[in-house]
């Protein structure tokens, strides 16, 4: 059904730049390879998971090394997965050790809390040990090399957008119901049986549950692509922890000003933060980056972000320079962004996504 009214998702099958830049995306989706989650959970880490914080992260640079080996040995068909026993203790079961230490004072993202959320809650984000989701289910209206895409959407937020469209989820984090990372597994599981071409962790944001997902990617058996949608904020710790586990980050990229960071998504060091982990999810994995076009932001933020895009990443980066701004939530308290934005605006941003090179743009 969804091929009849996003016939888009079809064509892009054929779409060479997009099968360019996103293609180990393509071929787990095509079943060709493994999910990069799998073949983490086939490197063997020798250590105990008792030990101190600083020899985990040490077998865990040692385990990237052997993860970034076995990757290109399986995806040049040297060897199968199949073949690679589980080993007693993988880099994935050492993520998930680190993430639930990191839980105890909380630095998932650059908020960096330091509260135990094992305890209790207390960040700015407000999310607590267990994580919640508002709603689950294969979203049809994502990127066409998504759809359909089993979208898991958990309460809670390191930003507060004042415009935020998902703001009755995104500020609430009490909202939605728990779930645990057995569950996710089966639900992801479930949902590429059902046709779905990845598992989309959003919210909210999916940074503060880094812990839960890891965990449930541990869990999970079938090879699905697995798509981290973020505010792009969260921590080095949480990149490095990331690294090896997802198929594709879906950025949002959405200021370049961090005084315009700062009034609309109450956030600090937005580019400084947001740049190095886009530079790095693109050394990791592949790419999707989402620009918002803000109403009156066009020079100090869509400007210079997508030339930061083409001087950083390159031209080829799949980019989705997005419309759909409403100035809803808490945007009647900006006069200058309380309205859409004009097609003039759009178009513009259009012409600046060409003029500066970037040649793989979603439709
Ligand atoms: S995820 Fe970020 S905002 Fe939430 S408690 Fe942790 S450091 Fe604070």
């Amino acid at each position: 059904m969804w091929r009849v009214f996003r016939p888009d998702a079809v064509t892009v099958l054929r779409d060479q730049k997009a099968r360019k830049s996103l293609s180990r995306y393509f071929a787990v989706v095509e079943r060709k390879l493994p999910a990069r989650f799998l073949v983490c959970k086939r490197v063997k880490v020798k250590v105990d998971l008792s030990v101190s914080n600083g020899e985990l992260w040490r077998a865990h640079e040692q385990g990237l090394k052997q993860f970034r080996k076995l990757l290109v040995d399986v995806d040049d068909g040297k060897v199968k997965l199949s073949d690679v026993k589980r080993p007693k203790v993988s880099l994935l079961d050492l993520k998930v050790e680190l993430a639930r230490r990191i839980l105890k004072s909380c630095h998932f993202c650059e908020r960096r809390c330091g509260v135990d959320r094992t305890v209790g809650k207390g960040g700015v984000c407000g999310v607590g040990e267990r994580s919640r989701i508002a709603s689950e289910f294969m979203h049809h209206g994502e990127e066409s090399v998504l759809v359909p895409s089993y979208t898991i959407f958990f309460t809670g937020c390191t930003f507060h957008c004042q415009f935020c469209q998902n703001w009755d989820i995104s500020q609430y984090p009490d909202s939605g119901v728990e779930v645990s990372p057995q569950t996710l597994a089966k639900l992801a599981e479930g949902a590429r049986r059902n046709g779905a071409r990845n598992v989309n962790w959003v919210g909210g944001n999916p940074d503060p549950n880094l812990h839960t997902i890891l965990a449930a990617l541990n869990e999970c058996k079938t090879s699905i692509a697995s798509v981290w949608n973020s505010n792009m904020y969260y921590s080095l710790e949480a990149a490095k922890l990331l690294f090896g586990t997802q198929d594709v980050y879906l950025s949002d990229f959405k200021w370049y000003d961090s005084n315009c960071a700062l009034r609309y998504s109450k956030v600090p060091k937005y580019l400084e933060v947001v740049s190095r982990n886009h530079r790095l999810a693109f050394e990791d994995a592949e790419l999707i980056i989402r620009h918002l076009v803000m109403p009156g932001h066009i020079s100090c933020c869509t400007e210079p972000i997508l030339k930061w895009i083409v001087k950083n990443l390159g031209p080829m980066v799949r980019t989705n320079v997005m419309s759909q701004y409403r100035p809803i939530y808490l945007a009647d308290k900006y006069p200058e962004i309380n309205r859409r934005i004009t097609s003039e605006e759009y178009e513009n941003a259009l012409n600046i996504a060409k003029e500066v090179g970037l040649q793989n743009l979603e439709p």
